[in-house]
């Protein structure tokens, strides 16, 4: 079975600025991988390749077998099978819950009204935020607007959910709802790549640890290898630095 990403020799500039630099990674079926790095190493310009918010200039990157970087291939058609959660939640602020759980589900899957509501209320229960749904985003704690964007990305049924720091903008005593959450996915069997700073949260939920530093993955592996025991001199600076 083909990994659920691949990606090889991924370079990304903007302008002269070089950000990625060759990177190469997979993400086999049912893995959770956490990529971790100092801010500026092109963590988020990496998952913004993998669906294609970024165009890559050189490398390629298949989702499902997909040649993504393909010009033949149908994007948007590629695309529905990834989710993605930002740090910022980027719910639609004039829409309830439900709404905006059923928009995407309704307009790109051709859902009805009653099974997108349906797919809304059973993820919303998953996220447990049942009694949200005709709350708008506004009188919802960060916590519960992340856990909702959460359970948005999940009722267009990915094949693999992006995570961008998405605990970062929240107040600590909220961080733990979201990754409980996350965790919980994680274990339901959810392909998953991650970038975060919570590194208790990468040492217990990952398969897989990838550290970047400078546009390059410097070291990869096992948590407790590379955030147990780092073997690379900037893997150990960063984690001192961190934990
Ligand atoms: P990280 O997520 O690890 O903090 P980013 O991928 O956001 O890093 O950014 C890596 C580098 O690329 C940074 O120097 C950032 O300023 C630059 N960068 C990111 N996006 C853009 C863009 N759209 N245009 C120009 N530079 C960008
Ligand atoms: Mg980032």
């Amino acid at each position: 079975m083909s990994p659920v990403v691949e990606i090889t020799g991924l370079q990304k500039a903007f302008g002269e600025l070089q950000v990625l630099k060759g990177i190469d990674l997979q993400v086999e079926r049912g893995q959770v991988v956490c990529v971790i790095g100092p801010s500026g190493s092109g963590k988020s310009t990496l998952l913004r390749c993998v669906n294609m918010l970024e165009e890559p200039n050189n490398g390629t990157i298949a989702v499902n077998g997909t040649e993504l970087t393909d010009p033949d291939v149908d994007i948007d058609a590629a695309r529905r099978s990834i989710g993605m959660v930002f740090q910022s939640f980027n719910l639609f602020s004039h829409l309830c819950v439900l709404d905006n759980l059923t928009v995407a589900q309704r307009k790109v899957l051709k859902r009805d009204k009653e099974e997108a509501e349906r797919i809304a209320r059973d993820n919303l229960k998953r996220v447990g935020l049942s009694d949200k749904a005709g709350s708008m985003p506004s009188q919802l704690s960060g916590g519960q607007q992340q856990r909702v964007a959460i359970a948005r990305a999940l009722s267009m049924n990915p094949d693999l959910m992006l995570f961008d720091e998405p605990t970062s903008a929240l107040d600590p005593e909220l961080v733990g709802d979201v990754l409980s959450v996350m965790r919980q996915l994680a274990e339901e069997g959810m392909t998953m790549l991650v970038v975060t700073h919570e590194m208790q949260f990468a040492r217990e939920v990952a398969d897989v640890v990838l550290f970047m530093d400078g546009g390059v993955v410097v070291e990869q592996g096992p948590p407790e290898q590379v955030i147990g025991n780092p073997q690379q001199q900037r893997t150990q600076t960063f984690l001192s630095r961190v934990l």
